[in-house]
């Protein structure tokens, strides 16, 4: 807190507006020269990047947080975590690296060569870009423009958000353009970093949750709460600024605010879930389907998917359904879409991606690709929040209020060749596997602990990012077709090979797959191209291998493509350590086998 220097009054400022001596009410408007500028979350993210230690990066962005006015908390907290907007936003930037380049080159008069070079020196495109605009001069403008402030940075992406129609790239461009010319070296690297979202500095939102519990004198329990609830943790960052612990504590399930879904670890088989679940486990069939969030509250219903990303334009019929069937007021029920040949049997994953990316020829969708939703909680009814009661409580109201909406079916089993049993007959009627769910557990959004276990007969395939592919030969020749496949690695949070794959794509997705990629290319090396990790595909394998072809050291052998995970973001990719832990079974049940 700074003295008031232009008066001779006793008024104190911060940046949350000025304070009127010994009174503790802030008044509410905020002079600009108080508005924490772009630069200085640039210089933040630099020390938390150097630091590594996890106790100094939370307290450093505690104190930061604490420095703020409370309109730039929400903006901050995303861009901490990389996002331009909160989890859960309609807004979307749609900006892919060529979009992105050629402003930043435009600005600083630089050839695209050059940005190749850099990249290749630094493998990341922040960087490189902070290497191009420290070794070019800026020409230098005839006034002086005031340094970026957070807030106008956030309303310059909320304008590109939202340019649609002709000649929008140029208008996205133009805007950029515009950014890049108030920004120094620093400014720029992190302002790519935020949009490409590859930030890359390992503060994450386990310890952004800490830092807020810090700044705000809060327990860390009730900021993880609030956290599950509010949609996003930028959300739960401002009500804590403004309202403090009475406030985030009011937060709770409320329709139409998607919650974070909970998550299901793997089981190597039904008696381990058996075991873990203490003797008993509630089987249910694993559908090999699309996630989804169904909020009702009177004649209104909105779907959400697993990314919390509104979708009910995409699937009128269940909307429909919900509307019509699904009893009780308000409520928030949770399911599996999935699609539904003419016998009845589900069709492959593909046929339902289909509904989601053609929104405009719905109708026809509707005929072609039929979808059935199964639901499997209920997590709020009628005022009430249902997430602390045990499962088998959930799934008796579920059932009350179902109507004619189908409910995955569940066995409750407490011998493993019961288990089996019901395993065999989930996979002979076309579905994935089993979950197993804890009988008095509770619903914890967002979690992936052992309440909820997903049992499969195979190997777990994985879902990894595409980091670079080649240009096949032959027939193949037009078409990036040969995929180098990463998982994530949760230290660094860059993207490590695992293994590489031509395997798995129809010809009209390997067009597809090759305009996609060719947008997403940031380095070419002869025949190869490296991209920005933004593709999620789900691959099958037969092995994983120690390897010393790439530098994680493990490979994946026979590795195939089984589809391209539109639903899925790189952050959602399995990790190094899981690819790990696979690894580590195999062995395992290779030695027993013997
Ligand atoms: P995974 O995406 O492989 O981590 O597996 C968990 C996913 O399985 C969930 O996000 C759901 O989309 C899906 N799923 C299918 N059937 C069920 C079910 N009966 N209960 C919970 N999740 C299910």
């Amino acid at each position: 807190m700074r003295e008031c220097v232009s008066t001779s009054c006793s008024c104190v400022r911060s940046r949350k507006g000025f304070r009127l001596g010994g009174n503790n009410r802030y008044l509410t408007f905020s002079p600009s020269f108080l508005l924490m500028k772009f630069r200085e979350i640039a210089e933040l993210c630099e020390k938390l990047e150097k630091t590594g230690k996890r106790n100094k990066m939370v307290e450093l962005c505690a104190d930061f947080l604490k420095r703020l006015n409370p309109s730039e908390i929400g903006s901050v907290v995303c861009i901490l975590l990389g996002r331009p907007f909160p989890r859960g936003s309609w807004e979307k930037l749609e900006i892919n690296w060529m979009i992105l380049r050629d402003p930043i080159l435009r600005v600083i008069k630089a050839r695209p060569e050059d940005m190749e070079t850099a990249i290749g020196k630094t493998g990341d495109l922040g960087a490189a870009t902070y290497l191009l605009f420290k070794s070019r001069q800026k020409p230098q403008r005839l006034f002086i423009e005031s340094p970026l402030e957070i807030l106008e940075v956030r309303d310059i992406f909320l304008k590109i958000a939202r340019v649609k129609g002709p000649r929008a790239r140029e208008r996205k461009e133009r805007f950029l353009e515009g950014l890049f010319a108030r920004s120094g070296p620093l400014e720029a690297k992190y302002l790519v970093k935020i949009i490409t979202g590859e930030m890359r500095t390992g503060f994450r939102e386990g310890l952004m949750r800490l830092a807020i519990a810090k700044a705000f004198g809060l327990p860390e329990e009730a900021v993880m709460r609030a956290c599950m609830f509010a949609g996003d943790i930028s959300r739960v960052a401002e009500i804590a600024a403004k309202r403090g612990e009475a406030g985030i504590r009011s937060l709770k399930p409320f329709p139409f605010r998607p919650i974070q879904p909970m998550l299901a670890k793997v089981a190597e088989s039904v008696e381990e879930a058996i075991n873990l679940h203490e003797g008993t486990t509630a089987l249910e069939y694993k559908l090999d389907g699309a996630r989804v969030q169904v909020h009702k509250s009177g004649g209104k219903v909105r779907i959400f998917s697993r990314n919390l990303t509104d979708v009910t334009g995409s699937m009128p019929e269940i909307s429909n359904q919900i509307s019509r069937e699904l009893a009780g007021r308000r409520a928030i029920a949770e399911g599996e879409v999935i699609a539904v040949g003419r016998d009845g049997f589900p069709l492959p994953f593909q046929y339902l991606l289909q509904r989601f990316r053609r929104e405009r020829k719905i109708r026809e969708m509707m005929r072609e690709v039929p979808l059935e939703l199964q639901l499997f909680d209920l997590l709020y009814l009628n005022g009430r929040s249902l997430v602390d009661l045990p499962y088998t409580q959930r799934r008796g109201l579920l059932e009350e209020i179902a109507g004619g909406v189908k409910l995955t079916e569940q066995l409750i089993v407490h011998d493993p060749q019961g288990g089996e049993r019901f395993l065999n007959q989930a996979i002979r009627g076309g579905h994935e596997g089993v979950i197993a769910k804890k009988p008095d557990s509770p619903y914890i959004p967002g979690a992936r602990e052992n309440a909820w276990l997903k049992i499969k007969p195979t190997l777990e395939p994985l879902d990894l990012v595409i980091v670079g592919a080649e240009f096949g030969y032959g027939r193949r020749h037009k078409w990036l077709s040969d995929y180098y496949l990463a998982a994530r690695d949760e230290k660094t949070g860059k993207y490590e090979i695992v293994g590489k794959t031509f395997k798995g794509l129809t010809d009209a997705e390997l067009q597809e797959m090759t305009d996609k990629l060719k947008e997403l290319g940031v380095r070419r090396e002869g025949r190869r191209v490296w991209v920005q990790p933004s593709i999620v595909v789900e691959v099958a394998y037969n092995e994983i291998q120690r390897s010393s072809k790439y530098p994680c050291g493990m490979a994946l052998r026979f590795a195939r493509i089984t589809r391209i995970r539109n639903d899925k973001s790189p952050q959602d990719a399995d990790t190094v350590e899981r690819v790990g832990e696979i690894y580590a079974k195999q062995a395992k049940r290779r030695v027993r086998n013997r």
